[in-house]
């Protein structure tokens, strides 16, 4: 699919989102959003949950988080930030192999909404915090 292809279809996914108030189904598995030391605390926001979701309906692409919820020590072990929004269940970092996919989740996760993104080269970071800065895009 041509990339402007891929654009008119990500919009008319948006406008039927935000317009026709369609609810994308739920695209990610509990076992995805797991925190990853095995501990299987926390639980992942519902807000941020469904806003992910329509993410994932716009791009139209696979999403792979390799990291969502972490408890508070594995936070620490793989050296997180130390109010890292991933410890209140509303972060995701999604996993990118190459451009296209990088420019095609970043432009979805705008415009399902997210005011707040990291860009990584083997991941993008979106999350949903209420109580940081919005609009910002930052890099790691
Ligand atoms: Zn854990
Ligand atoms: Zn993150």
């Amino acid at each position: 699919m041509k990339i402007s292809t891929w654009i008119l279809t990500a919009l008319f996914r948006c406008l039927r989102v935000k317009l026709l108030n369609f609810k994308p189904k739920n695209y990610f598995t509990e076992e995805e959003l797991a925190c990853k030391c095995g501990c299987g605390g926390g639980w992942f926001n519902h807000e941020a949950l469904l806003k992910f979701n329509i993410a994932r309906y716009i791009a139209n692409i696979p999403f792979d988080p390799s990291s969502a919820i972490r408890c508070f020590a594995y936070n620490k072990t793989v050296k997180g930030v130390k109010d890292s929004t991933h410890m209140y269940g509303v972060a995701m970092d999604l996993t990118v192999t190459n451009s296209t996919d990088r420019f095609k989740i970043i432009f979805a996760l705008l415009l399902a909404g997210f005011t707040r993104i990291g860009i990584a080269k083997t991941f993008v970071h979106a999350d949903n915090s209420d109580k940081k800065s919005s609009g910002v895009i930052w890099l790691y």
